[in-house]
């Protein structure tokens, strides 16, 4: 089919095969395929609202056994520079969300084989109690993996125990790009493959959370494998319908053991554009301003995205890899109404909550980031030592924590 064609089919609601998605990635012109993008988007929401969310980003370890090698954030086990925030560090962290006009905390972390799962239900549990209308959108597919095999329970009794204790959704992180010969090279096979990241996904779904989905792009990968990535997904959102949105990063390589270089922000507009053709299916698509920067960030909302994601207080991850933009509540709605929409604050399953809170009252302007822990503090949770440590670092670090 000829690009024209293809648009014409994308207009009267058919559903791109591979090929075609293909065809329109690599040989539609720019303009074209951002209308196309932008007329998709219209048609799902009409009324030129543009969405985002006041949430805080806490990665509560980075001490992690994964070791991918795109991750510049992770700490092996026994490193000095690694971390465990305290129950009481992240409560300061939900205080601090509040003040701002959230109501949620993204919280994911590394595969610290130290923190078996009861750590993670006291933590949940005692968020819920002390913050009872908070919510907790946490731990991805692979820590999730992680967690069953740690405790040696299924993955659907995983999901069910953290529901109990306050797990009110699952972030899509760790997906990276859903096609195992990627993810051998990436060398995160091992912490989840692509089967077990869908595995999670479909039994959180069945047990009635929603969840989003990420995709990295931009490493070793190959364009029909980045849509390899995203029919998968189609897929499992015919067979459920549970996720919210859809959020395309690209692969951030300042110190990682990978390296390259990083795509350009054509290349991340055409992947969105494709995204939002490709996943006829997904309400949302969020503009990846955190990788890409504010400007490309508010283009994106003219290449299919009609979600800005999340006002970022902090942000751990990707600074790591040598990104650090920052934009609070009120640059995102300055963004979001200079490209022509109405900005709504919503919730994490995309239920509108209202106009920005800065036009209703007073908060604290933020103008940079903030981070899991300030530098050099080395601190250990007095928490800690009530949570039994598998490795051997571990175990030494607890004794001689207990013996203080
Ligand atoms: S991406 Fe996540 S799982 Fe992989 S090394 Fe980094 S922290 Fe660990």
């Amino acid at each position: 089919m000829t690009i024209a064609q293809l648009a014409d089919k994308v207009r009267g609601g058919g559903r791109l095969d591979r090929a075609e998605a293909l065809e329109l990635y690599t040989n539609a012109p720019m303009a074209r395929l951002g209308s196309l993008a932008d007329e998709v988007r219209a048609r799902r929401h009409p009324d030129r609202v543009v969405t985002y969310i006041i949430d805080r980003n806490v990665n509560y370890t980075n001490v992690c056994v994964a070791r991918c090698n795109f991750c510049a954030f992770y700490r092996p086990v026994g490193s000095a520079e690694g971390y465990v925030l305290g129950f009481e560090e992240i409560f300061r962290k939900i205080d601090e969300t509040i003040a701002l006009g959230g109501g949620q905390l993204l919280l994911q972390g590394g595969h610290n084989p130290d923190l078996p799962i009861d750590w993670y239900e006291d933590l949940f549990r005692s968020v819920k109690q002390r913050y009872p209308s908070f919510r907790l959108h946490a731990l991805s597919p692979p820590e999730v993996v992680n967690l069953s095999r740690l405790s040696r329970l299924p993955v659907p009794d995983v999901i069910d125990r953290l529901i109990a204790v306050g797990l009110d959704s699952i972030p899509g992180g760790g997906a990276e790009i859903l096609v195992d010969r990627v993810r051998k090279l990436l060398n995160c096979y091992s912490k989840a493959t692509s089967d077990e990241w869908l595995d999670v996904m479909r039994h959180a779904h069945r047990a009635g959370l929603r969840t989003t989905a990420t995709m990295m792009y931009g490493t070793v990968e190959t364009m029909d494998e980045r849509l390899e990535h995203m029919f998968r997904l189609r897929d499992l959102q015919d067979e459920t319908g549970g996720f919210t949105a859809f959020i395309a990063w690209s692969y951030q390589p300042e110190h990682t053991e990978l390296g390259g270089s990083e795509a350009t922000g054509v290349e991340y507009l055409r992947t969105l554009a494709t995204a939002r053709l490709v996943l006829d299916n997904f309400e949302n698509l969020q503009a990846s301003w955190v990788t890409q920067g504010g400007k490309v960030g508010q283009l994106s909302l003219a290449y299919g995205a009609n979600d800005m994601g999340s006002v970022m207080i902090e942000e751990n991850v990707v600074r790591a890899a040598g990104a650090s933009y920052c934009m609070d509540e009120i640059e995102i709605v300055r963004n979001i109404e200079n490209a022509g929409f109405t900005p709504v604050r919503r919730n994490m399953h995309y239920e509108r909550l209202g106009a920005p809170v800065f036009r209703e009252r007073e908060v604290p302007r933020m103008l940079e980031l903030a981070v899991a822990r300030a530098d050099g503090d080395t601190s250990r949770p007095p928490e800690i030592v009530r949570y039994a440590a598998r490795s051997a670092a571990g175990k030494k670090a607890r004794q001689e924590h207990a013996a203080e």
